[in-house]
């Protein structure tokens, strides 16, 4: 059967998984899946509207992350109020770019490789956003500020992009060790868990 994804609003396929919805296909999980507790999901539902707003676009960015990195992710409401507690979204257009070219940087091996977001339509939550309009905005400063090149939905770092993520990764490294006193991007809090 199909049903809606609460986390990024598509309708997709549903298989229940014992106490599990099993949502397949959606942007969070794009060629693979995500389980959500059956129970819980008229509860996650009611959320007021304004906390959809700012949790769920972060909650389908959680679960993309995840799943990219090849884990399993089952939630229930329990694990949804823990990452509203720890709601970790960018929230600036700032964090968000810092997010779209630590992504671009997390996708390839090497300097020129090029990432293809393919569809476009279907990427916005990779910055925690809710539409594409901000997705594109967010690519288009990139492109402005010559962090990357863009040719339709094929993204690449430039040199200077390159660098630019190289340095927030280590940063990131480095305050994971507890060392960071002297961090000053917007990726401090990224990098930090507690
Ligand atoms: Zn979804």
């Amino acid at each position: 059967m199909k049903k809606h994804c609460l986390f990024c609003q598509e309708i997709v396929e549903m298989e229940q998984i014992g106490e599990y919805d099993r949502f397949k296909g959606c942007m969070c999980s794009h060629d693979s899946y995500y389980n959500l507790l059956s129970d819980d999901y008229s509860a996650i539902q009611d959320y007021p509207y304004d906390q959809k707003n700012k949790l769920f676009p972060y909650i389908s960015a959680y679960i993309r992350e995840r799943v990219d990195q090849g884990e399993s992710v089952s939630l229930s409401l329990a694990d949804v109020q823990e990452l509203a507690v720890h709601n970790k979204a960018p929230s600036t257009v700032e964090e968000k770019e810092t997010r779209l070219l630590l992504y671009l940087r997390g996708r390839v091996t090497g300097h020129g490789e090029p990432v293809n977001l393919y569809p476009l339509d279907r990427q916005y939550n990779l910055i925690a956003s809710s539409n594409l309009q901000e997705f594109v905005y967010v690519i288009e400063r990139l492109r402005d500020s010559e962090r990357i090149d863009r040719i339709g939905n094929v993204l690449r770092l430039t040199s200077k992009g390159w660098r630019e993520a190289e340095a927030m990764r280590e940063q990131a490294e480095s305050s994971k060790g507890g060392a960071a006193e002297g961090a000053e991007t917007a990726l401090r809090e990224v990098g930090t868990d507690e």
